[in-house]
Formats: structure tokens, sequence, C-alpha cells
């Protein structure tokens, strides 16, 4: 069983670090210490002697080895009944990959009570998504302000790797720029959660929900920005069945902006000057730009951008979409949900761009046929689809 044993916590001038020592039942790879760091300007908002969010870190693996969870501490009794809800949804897809196991807290003890003039926090990575959820939930557009975003946390170890120190102090000043004129604070936050997660496309939410509400003391909500929309959903990392389960009686986490698909959310945001010189979306960054402007995500982003005549306003991508590259990732083994192509090939009958809409048919076609007919290319993410 992993036993998650209670905080050490380590402080020096510039971070404060948590740690918590994690012991396996059976020998295992796994790091025997689980820890993320917070700089010190953020310190008031660790939560302190509850393990809420730890213990949502570590869910994911304990599933998966099929051992049952021990806390040296106190968890959420809301909490404590979300992770059992959260374990139903993914156990009764994925019966023979993710087990249903006991959670065992020392105490329950409710979160703190409604905290007056809390705000919210919002997960971001530049990306469309976080820029949407963003625009519509900051201090000007949001109407209550206990859901008025304050504060945006920005994490180093879970998309950008830990070994990516360059690239994510690179990207972390270019965003600190733009969080002081919106006058939010960017939270930089590290930790080595995702060493815990063998399938990271999977339990990429509770890695970020777990940190987010690690530091949640002040907070009403905490925003997670949708990738899939309403009308096309699907159980994976972050799902609009099983966000909300990581809540606990103070802080609430919304699944945010799943009423627009991706092209749509574009659509909006290419009126938002900051997105010019800020998107990044990349699968594959290198220091110099946000987006290599050749992986798929990039040509996926980038073909609406231009559908809207708004392509050469986007500095952060290269101007021009080479056929070459579409062709190319037309013949590569990487495939995803089709569901991603369906909504800019609409996109480019309405404008008339017959030869965007001629090439993304062809990637629909591919997707769909190697992910119902090659069992080598299905996923995990394809076969809970
Ligand atoms: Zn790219």
């Amino acid at each position: 069983m992993p036993i998650i044993y209670p905080a050490k916590i380590i402080k020096n001038d510039t971070f404060v670090r948590v740690e918590h020592e994690i012991e396996f039942f059976n020998e295992t790879d796994y790091p025997s210490v689980i820890w993320y760091e917070i700089p010190v300007e953020f310190e008031n908002l660790l939560c302190g002697d509850n393990m809420n969010g730890i213990v949502i870190a570590v869910l994911p693996i304990a599933m998966i080895l099929e051992e049952k969870l021990v806390i040296k501490g106190k968890l959420s009794p809301r909490l404590l009944f979300g992770l059992r809800e959260y374990q139903r949804v993914f156990h009764s897809i994925l019966k023979d990959k993710i087990n249903f196991i006991d959670i065992e807290p020392n105490a329950l003890k409710p979160d703190l009570p409604y905290v007056k003039n809390s705000s919210a926090i919002s997960l971001f990575s530049g990306g469309v998504d976080s820029f949407y959820t963003l625009y519509h939930h900051n201090r000007q557009n949001e109407k209550v302000s206990d859901y008025q975003i304050s504060h945006l946390l920005f994490a180093h170890g879970l998309d950008i790797k830990l070994e990516e120190q360059t690239i994510f102090e690179r990207v972390f000043e270019n965003y600190n720029d733009l969080a002081n004129r919106l006058d939010v604070h960017l939270v930089k936050m590290k930790c080595n959660f995702r060493r815990y997660i063998p399938d990271y496309s999977m339990f990429h939410a509770p890695c970020f929900l777990a940190l987010a509400q690690c530091i949640s003391k002040n907070f009403s909500c905490i925003y997670i920005p949708s990738t899939l929309s309403y009308r096309n959903p699907a159980i994976w990392g972050s799902t609009i069945y099983t966000d909300h389960c990581f809540s606990t009686e103070k802080t609430f986490v919304f699944h945010n902006g799943a009423n627009k698909d991706r092209t749509q959310k574009i659509e909006q945001l290419i009126f938002w000057k900051e997105t010019y010189s800020h998107l990044r979306v990349c699968f594959s960054p290198n220091i110099e730009k946000n987006n290599c402007g050749k992986c798929e995500k990039c040509l996926r982003t980038m073909i609406p951008l231009n559908n809207l005549g708004m392509l050469n306003r986007y500095s952060v991508f290269p101007q021009k979409i080479l056929w070459s590259l579409i062709t190319m990732i037309f013949f590569s083994r990487k495939t995803i949900s089709p569901h991603f192509y369906h909504t800019t090939m609409i996109q480019c009958l309405r404008r008339g761009k017959i030869l965007y809409l001629f090439l993304l048919c062809c990637f629909w076609c591919k997707c769909y046929l190697y992910k119902r007919f090659i069992p080598s290319h299905k996923n995990i993410y394809d076969l809970v689809k």
C-alpha cells in the first residue's frame, strides 16, 4: 500500500519546498519522496495541515498498482467522497487497467470554511484553452468577485518537464510580464508529481489539480480550462465527468470552457491582442519561439488563424503553412482523436478553403481508420473515446 507521511517543510530565501515521504508495499522504481516548491512570496497560499493536494497526486499510481492508499494526516470528507466517484468513473470504463482502491486517512477534517474576499486561481499553460478561460473570468469580465481570477498557476515538472529548465524560465518570464499587465499573479510551482504517472495523457488533470489544491487556502474556485467540448466529451486526463471530484468544502474545481470547441475559442481569441505575442500551443517548443510551426498541434492552430486572416498578427508562429509539413504529419505514425479536425473542417468549408478542407479530411480519415482498425495505434485515449 502507498503510505503518505506528513509534510516536511524546507525553506530558504527564495522558495518553500514541501516534501512527503511515500512508501510502497511492493518494491517500485517510483521516488520515495514526493515534493513541490513555491516561491517564498506565495507562501501564504499554502494549505497548512491537511493532505488534500498530495493525496490527489498519488491516487492514480495507487489505482494502477491496486494498493490501498494510507494517509498519515487529515483529509477533506468532501474530497474523499469525490475521489471515490473519480475512481468509479475510470474503473467502470478501464477495468483491466485502473482499479478501485480504499483511501484511509488518519482523520477527516472539512476544508477551511468560506473565506471572505476570496478569489479564483486558474491553471495556465499559455494555450488556446488557458487564454479563453482567463479572458472570460478575469476581473473585467467575471461579475462574481469570488470567481474572478486573481492567480494563475504555471507548473514546472508537468507539461514542461523538470529537465527543461531553460525553456521553462524563458516562458515563465514572458508570461510574468503579461500577468503584471493584467493585474494577476503568476504562481510558479515546481514538482515531481509526473514521476508517479505512467500515462501522463490519462492523468495530467490530477497532477495539476493536486498542485492547485496544495495552495488553495484563499481560493473559492480552481479553473481547469477544458480541452474537449460538451458536444464531444471523453474520459481521459481532464474531463467534465470527473474534474469536479477534486473539490473540497471550500474550493470548487470548475472544468471551464467546454461550451466552445477549439476552433470557436480561436475565433474569439483573435480579438484579444495579448494573444498575438503570447499564445503557446506547441508539442515541441524550442528556446527561440513559443511554437515550432511544424507539429500537428501548431498546424491545427495555424490553419484556423489563417482561415480567419489573422495568422500574420501572431508573431509566435511562422507566417507560412508549409504543405510539405502537413503531408509529413499525414504519413507519420502519430494519430490523435479525429474530433480535433472536425470543427476546423467545418470552418474551412464556411470560409471556402477547399485545399485545407481536403487535407483535413485526409487526416480525419486516417485518424478514424487507425483508431478503429490498427491495434498498435490504440493508445489509452483512443480506447476510451
Ligand atoms: Zn509545434
